[in-house]
């Protein structure tokens, strides 16, 4: 390391990325001066500005600027800030409705102030490093189009990313990274394997499940329905679309209309699609008079609900409109919180654990102070003595909670350590004041139920794009959509090949042959490129000898032949221990 580097290093990353977006807009100005610079924030992990120019930059354009942003860092500018006038500030820029625009803006009283670095000047708060040269290492990474002020109604500018960091050996560290994400990508994979597609002209953000993602999904919903029947859940099914009313009833139009989709009328009848299936769960609890004896009552649904979500922000499986929560609503009484919300925490966490997420994260997010209640204490004490027992750290959001309650989120670090949101446990007062539950005493007397609402894989669209990120398309063997595929080595052994590939499937295992008259080696490869967990090689020998050559994914080692029963036993124990 450098002195100059050392002498930095206690600069916080986000106000050295800062720094290195007036570097990008001082090196756009000297290359490009048609371009106006407008905005320049840190994001996470790098920075962008956005500039309104008519000509695209292209990729050769990013290079350049690297180059210059390189000079101006060794030229180690001093970032220092003078105050100005409002006034001042709008002359100064005044060939730039951009930034007289945010000079306008900045509220009465507060400081408005300059930063010049060589020959460039910005308009801005501060918080920066000393100097240029603090930046270690700096890279451009892309282009995009961005609306001035994200509005569809405003000037379309080109945001310029880039990442900037201590040292170059975090920046090669970084790129790494960004590049296995890549690999990972669940879009990318979705497409390759085969898994699900979005189709322009049904619309974004809906997901059309193909039939190898399907047999995931099956899998998924098999195994939450198996604990559904162990806890004593009982399933139920509602409409996609219920009477507004009822959401005015339950508070979603006052507190969660910006999530929803507009009317349909019927019969001069108002209707919405559901965004949450709790409304519904109710009505089933409501429907019948209940008394202490039937509680608790656990009603689970694969309820399909829709959201909004602007087109700009969906993506792939994790931004969606249309999405299948694995959802729950217990109703029990209040001395039944405490253990019924403890067992469904533990539900959450078997999940989870079962998919192969080792690092979990859990945090508890709390109602506003401004909207707390004495039922949002107990809902929050609840939680925090059911974390508390299992000995689970947790880390808090204050404000974050559902209009409704307090919830505990679980969030899982996948294979390269991203952070997900999947399954939420959230205890709820409210609603069942809003519909007016009862249940008859033993005292004889009505009471209020308290409500759990909970969902262990959250959305089974974004939990299946997790996966697929986790493992790199590259399920295990009791995931996989196919898990061996048998390959004849000539079309002497299509017989045997296909006879095999019927035993497995008899044994209730997910097989295909390769028909195809490739050569051996490039069906073996086009069998890799799908992650297949087995390749099952059948030639002569094999035939003759009723075995099959396991070529198993991940292991390059040649394996001798073996029966083909003794490959149903290996299969089928990797299935039971769920590996
Ligand atoms: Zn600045
Ligand atoms: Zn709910």
């Amino acid at each position: 390391m450098t002195a100059a580097a050392h002498r930095h290093e206690q600069v916080p990353l986000d106000e050295l990325r800062h720094t290195a977006a007036h570097v990008l807009a001082y090196a756009v100005q000297d290359l490009f001066p048609d371009a106006k610079p407008t905005i320049g924030p840190a994001i996470a992990d790098g920075f962008y500005y956005d500039f309104d120019r008519a000509i695209p930059f292209t990729p050769e354009d990013l290079e350049r600027l690297e180059v210059r942003m390189r000079e101006i860092i060794a030229a180690d500018y001093e970032m220092n800030g003078e105050r100005t006038t409002r006034e001042g500030a709008i002359e100064r820029f005044k060939g730039n409705p951009y930034k007289v625009e945010l000079a306008r803006e900045i509220p009465e009283g507060e400081p408005i102030t300059l930063y010049t670095i060589g020959a460039f000047t910005d308009l801005c708060r501060g918080g920066h490093a000393k100097t240029t040269g603090a930046i270690g290492a700096v890279k451009l990474t892309s282009v995009a189009g961005a609306y001035w002020r994200g509005d569809e109604n405003n000037p379309m500018l080109q945001r310029i990313y880039g990442t900037a960091w201590h040292t170059q050996t975090e920046l090669d560290a970084y790129l790494l990274r960004i590049e296995e994400a890549q690999k990972r990508d669940h879009r990318k994979l979705g497409a390759e394997l085969g898994l699900f597609t979005v189709e322009e002209d049904a619309g974004g953000g809906l997901i059309f499940w193909l039939p190898k993602g399907t047999i995931v999904r099956g899998i998924i919903e098999n195994f939450i329905r198996e604990g559904l029947a162990e806890r004593g859940y009982q399933q139920v099914v509602t409409p996609h679309i219920l009477s507004e009313r009822l959401f005015e009833i339950s508070g979603h139009l006052e507190n969660y209309a910006h999530g929803m989709y507009g009317p349909l009328e019927v019969e001069g009848q108002r209707f919405r699609l559901k965004p949450m299936n709790c409304p519904g769960h109710i009505l089933i609890y409501r429907s019948e008079g209940r008394s202490y004896r039937d509680l608790p009552l656990r009603y689970a649904e694969f309820g399909t609900v829709y959201r909004f979500e602007r087109s700009g922000t969906l993506h792939g499986l994790t931004r969606v409109r249309g999405f299948t929560q694995d959802d729950a609503h217990l109703f029990c009484t209040p001395e039944q919180l405490q253990s019924e919300y403890e067992q469904t925490a533990d539900e959450a966490i078997r999940l989870v654990a079962a998919f192969g997420f080792g690092d979990v994260e859990y945090v508890l997010s709390t109602r506003d102070p401004g909207v707390r209640t004495d039922t949002d204490e107990i809902a929050e004490e609840a939680i925090r003595k059911a974390l508390a027992s299992r000995k689970l750290p947790y880390s808090i959001d204050p404000g974050g909670g559902a209009f409704y309650g307090p919830k505990l989120d679980i969030n899982v670090h996948d294979a390269i350590g991203r952070a997900w949101q999947l399954g939420t446990v959230q205890v709820d007062f409210v609603l069942p004041q809003r519909f007016d539950l009862k249940y008859r005493g033993s005292d004889g007397a009505d009471h209020m139920p308290v409500m759990i609402h909970r969902a262990l894989a959250g959305s089974l669209e974004r939990f299946f794009g997790v996966l697929i990120e986790h493992y790199g398309g590259a399920f295990p063997a009791w995931l996989a959509p196919v898990q061996a595929v048998v390959t004849p080595i000539s079309e002497h052994q299509l017989e045997y090949a296909t006879a095999v590939r019927d035993r497995l499937r008899a044994a209730g295992l997910r097989a295909e042959v390769d028909t195809s008259n490739e050569k051996l080696g490039y069906k073996i490869r086009h069998w890799k490129t799908q992650k297949v967990p087995y390749i099952l090689v059948a030639g002569r020998s094999e035939a003759e000898a009723g075995t099959i050559a396991p070529n198993e994914r991940g292991n390059d080692e040649k394996r001798p032949s073996i029966p083909v029963e003794a490959f149903i036993d290996e299969l089928r124990d990797r299935v039971a221990r769920k590996v």
